[in-house]
């Protein structure tokens, strides 16, 4: 469990100001001109060692994203800023937005300058306005302090940063699809490769992280990797924000390290499922794009990458979803197609012809009116779209499901045969 003073987000819940004044209070800028005397390439080396994986749902390893980057200056390079958060049950980048600006745009500075890229695009989700508000006050404030623009901290490297609002796109938090929406198109996932480290925005080489991702950098470059990394498991280190919502009695986001029991963080800071822990049915422990955990799983797996990964789900984004015995589970995930089907950006036929597909399915499962054999064929479909499609949306659709299936298949098998009974 995570110690008091390794908190990287003292102000979380907004009790403070955002503002710099109170920033520098807790710490934020502090020794940033220090962190100017190291070279980029020590700057990525001290963050591939820290073990960070990106917090916006891959969990690719930062330093290494970071390393794909050209070494030489001879092209304008470019750090974009994922703040689209449109997983549903993610809402940790807006509170980092909204409560702790200033340690996202020192980590942009950083990262920035890690890797060459003296211009920075905050891509931030619309209907965040007044997130970036608060944003667009902060980095002001910024620019009248000396930490941005030219010659930034009294260096000589010029960083400036620019705000772009998204338009509501779910697909637009895929790397590409956000790169083609900045550079004012539709915003539709590029088949890969090339990778934006070699081909970005506007062509050039370009790095996109999470905002949570690039919030934690100056603490790991102030405080050093081994620090970092003395919290977390193996492979995954760190601290997390997890965002708890569902059927709890207190939903709430909170920092804790990777490899939490789930159960813990439950009980100890969401005030334990409504009508108790053993009224759990199942969680979805990543935003909605992962498979579905039942109570035996979720009694003691923890919450990082691998052991996620190990017990037949993902950590994502960390949005923890908590479903008791009182939901239907499957107008849960019939919700859930829905959603994908209406996001599917209709590139690849897969996923456009799949997500409505397996909607239409969930749709016959609720209202009872399937076959056994119906339920073999969705669940055959959904591996038909999974791994098949350009971008994450058709593994997104597909995965509920088949966690639903895994899980929950008896269930809805013994309700069409109690159905075929009756009539
Ligand atoms: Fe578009 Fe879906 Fe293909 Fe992604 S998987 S590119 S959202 S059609």
């Amino acid at each position: 469990m995570i110690k008091k003073e390794n908190r990287i987000f003292n102000n979380l819940y907004g009790f403070e100001s955002p503002l710099l004044k109170d920033a520098t209070k807790r710490g934020d800028w502090k020794d940033i001109k220090k962190i100017f005397k190291k070279k980029p390439l020590d700057i990525i080396n001290e963050v591939t060692k820290s073990g960070l994986r990106g917090r916006g749902g891959a969990g690719f390893s930062t330093g290494m994203k970071w390393s794909f980057m050209p070494k030489e200056n001879n092209k304008q390079h470019y750090l974009v800023i994922n703040a689209d958060e449109g997983e549903p049950g993610t809402c940790k980048d807006r509170d980092i937005i909204r409560n702790e600006p200033h340690k996202l745009i020192e980590g942009c500075l950083i990262s920035g300058y890690a890797i060459r890229a003296s211009k920075c695009y905050i891509y931030i989700r619309g209907e965040f306005f007044n997130e970036a508000a608060i944003l667009q006050n902060a980095i002001d404030e910024a620019y009248k302090a000396g930490f941005l623009g030219k010659k930034a901290c009294g260096s000589n490297f010029d960083f400036d940063i620019f705000i772009h609002y998204g338009s509501g796109a779910y697909v637009c938090g895929e790397e590409t699809a956000l790169i083609e929406s900045l550079e004012g198109k539709k915003g539709q996932p590029r088949l890969k490769p090339p990778f934006p480290a070699n081909v970005g925005l506007f062509g050039m080489p370009t790095t996109v992280n999470n905002v949570e991702t690039i919030a934690v950098i100056p603490s790991i470059l102030k405080k050093g990797h081994d620090w970092f990394s003395s919290m977390g498991t193996k492979n995954n280190s760190g601290s997390k924000i997890f965002c708890i919502s569902g059927q709890v009695n207190k939903p709430c986001n909170v920092e804790e390290e990777l490899g939490v029991p789930l159960k813990y963080l439950i009980q100890k800071y969401a005030g334990d499922v409504i009508g108790g822990w053993e009224n759990l049915l199942a969680i979805v422990p990543g935003g909605s794009s992962v498979p579905l955990l039942p109570k035996q799983i979720c009694e003691d797996v923890l919450m990082d990458f691998d052991s996620l990964k190990d017990s037949g789900s993902g950590l994502g984004t960390a949005g923890i979803i908590v479903i008791n015995k009182q939901t239907n589970i499957v107008k849960f995930i019939a919700r859930l197609s829905e959603f994908y089907k209406h996001e599917s950006c209709g590139q690849c036929t897969p996923c456009r012809e799949g997500t409505g597909w397996l909607m239409r399915m969930m749709e016959r499962i609720l209202s009872e009116n399937i076959t056994r054999e119906e339920i073999d064929l969705l669940e055959e479909v959904t591996y038909q779209i999974e791994g098949h499609t350009i971008c994450a949306l058709g593994d997104a659709a597909a995965w509920p499901i088949q966690g639903l299936l895994k899980h929950f298949k008896n269930d809805i098998l013994k309700n069409i045969d109690k159905k075929s009974k009756v009539a």
